[in-house]
């Protein structure tokens, strides 16, 4: 199976569509969504009209999707998430914010091969940013691959004989990253829709289950236009500025 896998899109429409333009010629067959498909960015309601659309065999909810179903569950947001949770709820239609309330909550366990979590393998809401995080998650994983969102951080960790290891993403457009057989992987893709990591590119992975693959994508997408429909809308601006520096 070729899964293509989507997370943190963050309502950048431009980024989303630029990830599946490249996908289409990646012959994909199945779609994951690891969550946080809207939040921070100017194109909630487009954005879930392409994820429906794409008809996946699984989306999982993620921290920024909990918010549709009241603006309590952003207390734990600073105060521009906040402002931008606000602004989604006044902005979405009432059939996206109820698909996004029915959203399950991960893991999920794809196949035999293949876990699927936003935060981590031991709860929805929990960050891996270091090797001791996960560890803990490679070992709660049930699966040899566990795919994992949340930091926009593009990143490998893998278990191999008891020691973990992190591989760094490659700052190559496409990179193919071959699973060992006896090792545990923890794979972040990268966001979609608001990198982290440093590469403002767009991110996206594709599991070859059969080839024991994972192939990893930076792509450059329409980044002005995304910018001026998160000022049009007046959502703050930092949230424009960050995608430029991808941080
Ligand atoms: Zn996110």
């Amino acid at each position: 199976m070729r899964y293509l896998v989507l997370t943190d899109i963050h309502a950048n429409l431009e980024a989303l569509d630029a990830c599946l333009a490249h996908a289409q010629t990646q012959h994909y067959e199945q779609v994951l969504v690891l969550g946080d498909i809207v939040g921070y960015g100017a194109s909630p309601n487009e954005v879930i009209d392409r994820i429906i659309k794409l008809d996946p065999l699984f989306v999982i909810r993620g921290n920024h999707d909990k918010v549709a179903m009241g603006l309590e569950m952003a207390d734990g947001f600073n105060a521009v998430a906040r402002g931008a949770a606000r602004w989604m709820l006044k902005t979405l239609s009432p059939e996206h914010r109820a698909w996004l309330v029915e959203l399950p909550q991960g893991p999920i366990e794809v196949d035999e091969f293949v876990q699927i979590c936003h935060g981590s393998p031991i709860d929805e809401d929990e960050y891996i940013f270091d090797q001791h995080e996960a560890v803990q998650a490679l070992h709660a994983t049930t699966r040899p691959l566990c795919l994992f969102g949340h930091t926009h951080y593009a990143i490998t960790y893998r278990l191999r004989a008891d020691a973990c290891e992190a591989l760094p993403a490659s700052p190559e457009r496409e990179s193919t990253l071959s699973l060992e057989r006896g090792s545990k992987y923890l794979i972040n893709p990268g966001s979609v829709g608001q990198p982290r990591d440093g590469d403002p590119r767009a991110a996206y992975g594709i599991v070859d289950t059969k080839a024991a693959r994972v192939e990893l994508f930076r792509l450059d997408y329409d980044l002005t236009s995304a910018q001026g429909k998160i000022l049009a809308a007046g959502l703050p601006d930092i949230l424009a500025r960050r995608l430029s520096i991808g941080r």
